[in-house]
């Protein structure tokens, strides 16, 4: 018989999660093009200068300040520079008409904005309006970044803005680390796809697709083994399968401890299981262990999540989300909470740690949705977030919570 255990907190599960994680170490390089989402592997530093040259950022007329000191000074245009075009050394008593992003010629030592500037086609001289501090509107080599400076360190997450600023030191191919390998199945006899039609008491697959989106935003590797029937025999087999080849295996369904449900005997069975009764709601039973390869290259990590779709769902952001980046090698910080006021009442707390599904209302609060069962997948779509709201404790409106926005959980 199994003793029962006392319930972890959210915080706990959560340590010892990432204390056991196994960071992925295999590299490989990647198209700058095709590493959106990747683990940056090793620092990258730039070999040169951003901007490479001293530029200008306003179109007008570069100068020596030295030479219009009077404020209505009066120079001869000797040149022209487009952005991309170099040009000549600019001889004292002259003027450079330039546009943004042009090189600094060779002399000049500010750029004087056109609007401040008058120009007269018959004499084919310049009037600077405006007395120059030396250096105004140039902007200077290395000012955005400076030669075999670090740009981005090991563990990065690319995104769009990390792809951006690899591209403008030259990079073209990035050292990243390797995808992670996830295996997925569903347990339960009810479980249907889309597409077939429902028989009495069968509902449809809502977690296989969710799951998948949420693996899939983490940029991983997907092995989709698809529904297994609620028998020990079936759910020890695809967990067999499940681990060859991949680092983590995730679940649904089955990991309580009823007659139908196979997950705790089988990963027994299979390999090592913590099964946890976490103080979350929704959520709960939470099982985590390591399932053995057949082949003895180790063993793959399991995680199985409750079936409900909103405690999956919930339960995968706080406790899997984080040990799949701790897994891929991603530098994290947890995820921010923010400071909001509740517009609503919620008089019976749970004593877990709940998860309330809201939204930011005009009046920058936040409402409640009406159903908070952890069946109501709309909570989750009508949804912003989240009030991570600590165990017993009571809301009134006016009350400040702890919201913790999706923005912040599914990037
Ligand atoms: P279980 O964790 O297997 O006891 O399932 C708890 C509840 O979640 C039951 O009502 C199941 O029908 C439902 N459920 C289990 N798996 C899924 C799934 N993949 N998609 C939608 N609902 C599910
Ligand atoms: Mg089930």
């Amino acid at each position: 018989m199994t003793q029962k255990k006392p319930m972890l907190s959210v915080q706990e599960a959560l340590d010892f999660l990432l204390k056991g994680a196994r960071p992925v170490s295999d590299t490989e390089t990647v198209s700058t093009l095709d590493a959106l989402g990747r683990v940056l592997a090793q620092d990258q530093a730039s070999q040169l200068n951003v901007p490479p040259m001293d530029n200008t950022q306003m179109d007008g007329y570069a100068v020596r300040s030295a030479d219009c000191m009077s404020g209505n000074a009066s120079l001869s245009v000797s040149q022209r520079i487009p952005a991309g075009h170099v040009g000549q050394p600019l001889q004292p008593g002259t003027a450079a008409r330039i546009f943004t992003g042009a090189l600094i010629p060779e002399g000049a030592d500010a750029v004087v904005m056109q609007e401040q500037c008058q120009f007269d086609e018959a004499s084919g001289k310049v009037t600077v309006n405006h007395v120059p501090k030396s250096g105004e509107w140039i902007r200077r080599a290395g000012e955005d970044i400076r030669s075999q400076s670090t740009i981005l360190t090991a563990g990065t997450r690319m995104r769009a803005q990390e792809l951006g600023l690899a591209a403008s030191v030259g990079l073209a191919a990035l050292p990243v680390l390797r995808r992670l390998r996830v295996a997925v199945f569903f347990t339960g006899d009810e479980l249907t796809m889309p597409g077939e039609a429902l028989k009495p008491g069968a509902i449809y697959n809502s977690n296989r697709f969710m799951l998948r989106g949420l693996l899939q935003h983490l940029g991983c590797d997907i092995t989709d083994l698809g529904n297994v029937p609620d028998t020990l025999e079936a759910t020890r087999q695809a967990l067999r399968q499940a681990a060859s080849g991949h680092d983590l295996i995730v679940t649904s369904g089955g990991v309580s401890v009823g007659e139908e449900d196979h997950i705790k005997p089988a990963v027994e069975a299979e390999g090592k299981l913590n099964l946890w009764q976490i103080a979350i709601k929704p959520g709960k039973p939470l099982a985590f262990g390591e399932v053995n390869r057949t082949d003895s290259t180790g063993t793959a990590f399991f995680v199985g999540l409750p079936g409900n779709p909103v405690s999956s769902f919930v339960t995968f952001l706080k406790f899997v989300r984080p040990f799949i980046l701790a897994l891929q090698g991603a530098q994290t910080t947890p995820p921010r909470h923010y400071a909001m006021r509740a517009d609503f009442n919620w008089p019976k707390p749970d004593r877990r740690n709940e998860f309330l599904r809201v939204r930011i209302n005009d009046q920058h609060g936040l409402d409640l949705f009406s159903n908070q069962s952890s069946g109501v997948l709309t909570s989750t779509v009508w949804g912003d977030g989240l009030i991570d709201n600590p165990p017993g404790q009571a809301i009134a409106a006016g009350d400040t919570v702890h919201f913790l926005p999706f923005s912040e959980l599914l990037h």
